[in-house]
């Protein structure tokens, strides 16, 4: 007799702690309630819910994938009518979303995780946060995400610095930038963002950039008149415009990251916007990438680059090589020094990306230390489950993470996935090594197609080098793979049933 005959629904009871209230929390609490498991608790480190779209509050934070498909497959943004969302309506989405399914209540904030432990005797977890509350539990699912702690190099004399420094994930809302020299460190996607902001403000500002950035242009934020007429009186439409920017997405973009058919035009496009955005020559060949298009993130932005157009922005490619109480100093390749005056200092240096789930302490089975199993370079089954945890399952995980899609997508196929594991509760199950390490053989020989070798970027351990972030196909490709394994998932998993 199947347990579930014998038990009726027993898996409902699975008690489960889910780690992080961003995208991948919520979406994990969202199908826990639809799925009727109550027993649950989401801890959030911060104040409020949102992750990345909670801390990042940047002038001109966004999101460059359109809002259709930047969302919950069955939960679309209200109003529609906004091509890309910006940070305030992605958390207001968020809270919309947390309120309509009841998640307020499962929700424990100013609880950061500081260790989870496996005991395998009970065969359930206990999480302790950094206050020493303890929480006890069947599953663990971890949601917090990659790009959390956010990075700030170590230049030489940065505690000498007497005006004000903060990075693009911890905005400081009270400096006023008005009339003042600033200072802009690192030209990715969240720079690329704001510099138009603070360049509209500030008296100058200087853009330190150690790598140019491949960009191309954003379509036009609002839809036209004419299309949100059709939104609002066909709504089909706007499910047909999800489907064929998914579509797009996956069949134009992909091929960039192994260098296929499209790298090309869209290396191109990059070329033709730069000349056409960029008046000056000289500063053109500056901002020109020397690197594969797609080695790292493209930066989607037309806002960006015309801004070096301005009086009052310069581009810095020396290398920073100090800071005084005043300033920056760089070096140039003479071995000159120069130094540039600076009020306030923006750090947009990016995240620790590699660092998964640090500062938590994960102990699974007998006593195996996560960090030391991720020694070489994080990595997961399918980027979810690893052998030695059993129960215990990742949102975000090691090689899901896209440049040329929807993250959203990633993290409903990683939740389905999930939901699927605890349908066998009350069980335990633990990927078996086989598996993993078969699934390694196929991740490095994909990650071996890419061109994500070529440059240094945050997809890569900046020690071993290995290529843990982003995931090195199609977002087809995942779905297909996280829908066939969950149908053969006793082939993959050790599956001990519990009474
Ligand atoms: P990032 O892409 O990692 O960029 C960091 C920048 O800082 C790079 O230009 C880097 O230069 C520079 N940098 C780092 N350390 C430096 C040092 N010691 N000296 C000089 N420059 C240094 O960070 P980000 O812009 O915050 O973006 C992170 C990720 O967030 C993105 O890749 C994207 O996935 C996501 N994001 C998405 C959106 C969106 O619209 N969807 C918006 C913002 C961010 P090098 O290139 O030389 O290393």
């Amino acid at each position: 007799m199947s347990q579930d005959l014998a038990q009726p629904m027993a898996w409902k009871k699975t008690k489960v702690i889910v780690i992080g209230a961003g995208f991948g929390g919520i979406c994990m609490g969202v199908q826990l309630k639809r799925a009727g498991i109550e027993d649950f608790r989401i801890l959030e480190r911060a104040e409020e819910i949102g992750g990345i779209w909670h801390h990042n509050t940047y002038p001109g934070c966004g999101c460059d994938v359109p809002s259709h498909l930047y969302c919950l497959s069955f939960e679309p943004y209200v109003d529609n009518m906004v091509r890309y969302p910006g940070q305030p309506e992605i958390l207001a989405y968020l809270q919309r979303v947390v309120k309509k399914y009841g998640l307020r209540k499962h929700l424990v904030t100013n609880a950061a995780a500081k260790t989870a432990v496996y005991n395998e005797s009970s065969a359930r977890w206990t999480v302790t946060t950094v206050d020493g509350r303890e929480y006890r539990a069947d599953v663990i699912v971890s949601a917090v995400g990659q790009l959390d702690k956010p990075q700030i190099p170590q230049f030489p004399g940065a505690e000498t610095f007497q005006g004000a420094a903060f990075h693009t994930a911890q905005w400081d809302h009270d400096c006023d930038l008005s009339g003042r020299k600033v200072a802009v460190i690192g030209n990715g996607s969240s720079a690329a963002q704001l510099l138009p902001h603070v360049a509209e403000k500030a008296g100058h500002v200087d853009v330190y950039q150690r790598t140019p950035n491949w960009v191309i242009p954003k379509p036009r934020e609002e839809f036209g008149p004419l299309t949100q007429a059709a939104f609002k009186h066909f709504p089909v439409l706007q499910s047909l415009y999800r489907k064929e920017i998914y579509l797009a997405a996956d069949l134009l973009l992909t091929p960039v990251i192994r260098q296929g058919w499209t790298h090309w035009p869209i290396k191109q496009l990059a070329r033709w916007h730069l000349h056409h955005q960029v008046i000056d020559p000289d500063l053109r060949a500056r901002l020109t990438p020397d690197h594969a298009i797609g080695c790292k993130r493209i930066t989607v932005d037309s806002r960006y680059l015309p801004t070096f157009n301005r009086e009052n922005v310069s581009l810095v490619t020396e290398k920073i090589s100090r800071l005084t109480p005043s300033g920056i100093v760089t070096e140039s390749e003479d071995g000159g020094f120069h130094e540039r005056a600076a009020d306030v200092i923006i750090y947009a240096t990016g995240f620790h990306a590699s660092e998964f789930l640090v500062p938590m302490d994960v102990l699974g089975r007998r006593g195996r230390n996560l960090q030391q199993e991720w020694a070489e370079g994080a990595e997961a089954y399918l980027g979810i489950a690893l052998p030695g945890f059993p129960n215990f399952y990742l949102v975000h995980g090691p090689n899901t993470i896209l440049g040329h899609n929807s993250n959203i997508f990633m993290i409903e196929n990683q939740v389905r996935f999930i939901m699927r594991c605890l349908q066998h509760m009350p069980a335990t199950l633990e990927v078996r090594s086989q598996a993993m390490e078969s699934y390694r053989s196929w991740m490095d020989e994909a990650v071996s197609k890419t061109v994500w070798h070529g440059c240094s970027s945050w997809y890569r351990n900046p020690e071993t080098g290995r290529v843990t972030n982003p995931w090195p196909a199609s977002t087809m490709r995942y779905w297909m793979l996280t829908r066939l394994q969950v149908l053969r998932l006793s082939a993959a998993f050790d599956i001990k049933r519990r009474s």
